[in-house]
């Protein structure tokens, strides 16, 4: 059985097939620039990387595109039974995976009130794909659902009650496939049910999240209304005091737009350092650039302070897991955080396993450390796509 994941921004497509009878990823790529000049779409099918230039008016034609190399390579004589749609924001409403009907597309697209620049994006692939496979289901699996079990006090902004309830602010979260998905590889890791463990997931990449997973269930996470809140990310800002914002609106002149641009696009890693919103580049001027070095330590001690919080969050610690971009490769980050929760948390990671390039699932803790730290690539298509598999 044949899935096809797809994640589409405003001008891009991303997708996945996936053989669920092995579970194996067949082919993987994106489609960029789509309705600009200089369009491309670039895949790996079966270990072969490859390229192709050529400017798509609209999701249609991208994914026109993509389908014709799959067909020409992984899916000769296949279909694809089922289509799972990664959506940013479920809203208050939407937990579970969904089969998507009329009545759900639309949801999806007046939930851009939350997501502007993605719930759009994420409902304009998911019309395209409808109208390229009409006959199977298609699923929408939303980022924002793994924190629907967190508690009221644990999700609730301290602003007025009344406005809160009338605009739907409060913490939802993001990346919660990632999150459910790499808490379940931990708990196959550590060879224990994940209804007995107490994890802290950090999903550090371009976007970055920590949440406290306690017995299988999201208590807090880091991510708010938006992804904005929580750590430095790529080009966001994370946590500032909303004073902060106040007095740049004030003394900058700046408005709604402006703002929303500067603390998505002009902030976090790019900002602080002023090298890079990569954060390879960053770690390659830790020696040379004290701003790199600041920028790399705000990210870090974020994450320390979370893993605290967290810990005191479900009351004990079992596991610190570490994935996406950063998580998985940055052994410097992995290493300054977790050196220092050794005489409260009883951490102890070894150096050398922390430091080998690996791509699998793997312990970096000592087996005497009080708590297991793990490093799991994340692999939220195959989530998607096993909750598309049921649905088939
Ligand atoms: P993601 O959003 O998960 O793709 O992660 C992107 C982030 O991961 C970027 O900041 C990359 O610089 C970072 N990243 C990817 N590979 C590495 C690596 N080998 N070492 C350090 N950071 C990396």
């Amino acid at each position: 059985m044949i899935v096809l994941t797809l994640n589409a921004g405003s001008s891009s497509l991303k997708f996945n097939v996936i053989n669920m009878a092995t579970e194996d990823s067949l082919a993987d790529g994106i489609a960029e620039r789509i309705g600009l000049k200089e369009g491309f779409v670039r895949w790996t099918i079966q270990g072969e990387k490859g390229r192709l230039e050529v400017d798509m008016k609209d999701h249609r034609q991208a994914l026109s595109h993509i389908m014709e190399k799959l067909h020409e390579t992984v899916l000769v004589g296949e279909d694809v039974m089922g289509v799972g749609h990664r959506v940013a924001h479920g809203g208050p409403n939407f937990g579970d995976p969904m089969v998507i009907t009329p009545d759900v597309l639309r949801e999806i697209e007046e939930l851009a009130f939350y997501a502007p620049l993605h719930n759009p994006a994420n409902a304009m692939g998911i019309r395209t794909a409808q109208e390229m496979f009409p006959g199977v289901p298609h699923v929408a699996v939303f980022d924002t659902a793994f924190h629907h079990s967190m508690p009221d006090y644990a999700y609730t902004y301290g602003l007025p009650y009344e406005l809160n309830q009338k605009l739907g602010l409060r913490r939802y979260g993001f990346h919660g496939t990632s999150h459910r998905y790499v808490a379940e590889r931990t708990a196959a890791l550590l060879g224990k049910p994940l209804e007995t463990l107490k994890i802290v997931t950090c999903h550090l990449g371009n976007g970055s999240s920590v949440t406290a997973v306690d017995c299988g269930k999201s208590v807090d996470t880091s991510m708010g209304l938006t992804p904005l809140e929580g750590l430095i990310m790529g080009t966001r800002c994370g946590n500032v005091d909303p004073g902060a914002l106040l007095t740049i609106m004030e003394k900058e002149n700046m408005d709604v737009k402006g703002l929303g641009n500067l603390l998505n696009k002009q902030s976090g890693l790019l900002g602080l350092s002023g090298i890079s919103s990569d954060c390879r580049e960053i770690e390659d001027a830790l020696d040379s650039s004290d701003r790199a070095r600041l920028t790399y330590e705000v990210l870090s001690y974020g994450v320390l302070k979370y893993v605290g919080a967290y810990a005191a969050a479900m009351n004990g610690l079992d596991a610190i897991t570490f994935t996406a971009g950063i998580g998985e490769n940055g052994p410097v980050l992995r290493s300054w955080v977790c050196s220092r929760l050794t005489n409260l948390f009883g951490v102890v990671i070894d150096e050398k396993v922390n430091n080998t390039r690996r791509k699998d699932n793997r312990l970096i803790s000592t087996p005497e450390s009080r708590v297991a730290v793990a490093v799991i690539p994340t692999n939220e298509e195959l989530m998607i796509a096993r909750y598309t598999a049921k649905f088939i």
